[in-house]
């Protein structure tokens, strides 16, 4: 907690009011189960960038190359997060600068596509995401997207139908990549794929990449033209994007993010993810992200044990699916009483019918150092708050995460 809250009090002399919505939502998060599958805590390190110097900073342009003065620091902040960022990721290039797992997507699409394009990717009903072509998004508005789907019965990507939809439409990119696909995506399946049809293969990994990071999944690195990706799911950095491309693209991408979809970049987000990059690094972090995968796969069999459909039968990540139906529940419903029991997560699509299950992720609780043991009890909590027993599920939940303080006790 002292960590979020400033430790000289300042906010709370100058601004109680605000003061008081920070110590809240800290409380929140201290005092219930943060489930949502792209949520994390990171670092103090993490945050104490995130409120530095580099706040006041602007930097437009890329180290060397600025439209500002004063950009020393700037400079070398930029330079030690793109290497770190290669590093990790054994890429050939990054760029850092993207806002968030959108800006980068976006970004993507400015490098490698003209407005009118095919684009092939999952269809929102099946777990893609705003920007693999929804029409209240940017992406289905300049784009013709065309959407593959899962099996029905198994849950999984059907690539036949992947490759036919590709021989059909010629898209001039095919994106991999789900904001609830609870396994690896054939990375060189999509590869084939593409190069058969000439398309661009565009990984979106914003979920998995922390993974990735720690050895935890395949990297789409190898086989993707550009990796979108975001720092702060997984990967446990600040809210932001990044895109990680071959050489020869490098400069394409550079120019997509600034200037075409971005102006001057977030320095002391880009410092943050720096430092975020450096944990990902260490063996420690490792250790972590096997724990996130373990402690899914524990949650997931204990849920349906429970009950719960749980997709694809199971995980390979730290996202897991489930339809709480043969429970007498929809996903709504069930996400509404998790809540209220302080357990917090979010709805999904489902690979068959209309109706909407839960998705969750173990990226937080395992951060916090929960275990398989604890992942066994909050599948026991998920039950009880699905039965109605709210009030004693709250106490439950409480009580459980009080052992183990995000920021330390
Ligand atoms: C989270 C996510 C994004 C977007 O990230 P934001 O930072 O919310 O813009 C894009 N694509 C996928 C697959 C995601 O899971």
């Amino acid at each position: 907690m002292s960590v979020i809250t400033p430790p000289t009090d300042l906010l709370r002399q100058q601004d109680p009011k605000m003061a008081d919505v920070l110590a809240g939502e800290a409380q929140r998060q201290a005092g219930s189960l943060q489930l949502i599958a792209a949520e994390n805590f990171c670092s103090p390190a993490v945050l104490a960038a995130l409120g530095s110097a580099l706040a006041n900073k602007y930097a437009e342009g890329y180290p060397g190359a600025r439209h500002h003065g004063g950009c020393e620091y700037a400079d070398l902040a930029e330079r030690i997060a793109v290497e770190r960022a290669m590093a990790l990721f054994g890429a050939e290039h990054a760029n850092v600068q993207p806002h968030s797992g959108s800006s980068a997507v976006l970004a993507a699409y400015a490098a490698l596509l003209r407005p009118g394009d095919t684009v092939l990717a999952m269809g929102l009903p099946y777990g893609g995401h705003l920007t693999h072509g929804s029409p209240a998004n940017f992406s289905g508005r300049w784009f013709s997207f065309v959407g593959y789907g899962v099996d029905a019965e198994t849950g999984l990507i059907d690539y036949q139908q992947v490759q036919e939809l590709a021989r059909t439409h010629r898209p001039k990119a095919i994106v991999c990549g789900s904001i609830c696909y609870p396994r690896h995506p054939e990375y060189s399946v999509f590869r084939e794929i593409a190069d058969e049809v000439g398309a661009y293969l565009i990984a979106d990994a914003a979920h998995p990449i922390g993974l990735v990071a720690g050895g935890a999944a395949p990297s789409p690195v190898p086989y993707a033209d550009v990796v979108c990706a975001t720092t702060h799911k997984v990967l446990r950095g600040p809210r932001g994007g990044m895109v990680l491309c071959t050489a020869d693209l490098a400069e394409r991408v550079d120019r997509a993010v600034f200037p075409f979809t971005q102006g001057g970049a977030q320095m002391h987000t880009i410092a943050a993810k720096a430092v975020a990059f450096g944990e990902a690094a260490a063996p420690a972090f490792a250790t972590y992200a096997h724990r996130v995968v373990a402690n899914a796969r524990t949650l997931a069999e204990a849920l349906d044990a429970a009950g719960f459909a749980v997709t694809t039968g199971g995980t390979d990540t730290h996202l897991i699916c489930a339809d709480p139906a043969p429970l007498g529940i929809d996903g709504p419903t069930a996400r509404g009483r998790l809540a209220a029991a302080g357990i917090v997560l979010d709805t999904c699509a489902l690979p068959y019918g209309d109706q909407r299950g839960i998705r969750f992720g173990t990226a937080a609780v395992t951060t916090q150092g929960m275990g398989e043991t604890e992942m066994v009890r909050i599948a026991a909590l998920f039950a009880a708050a699905l039965r109605g027993e709210t009030a004693q599920t709250r106490t439950e939940v409480g009580e459980l995460a009080s052992g183990f303080p995000p920021y330390g006790a």
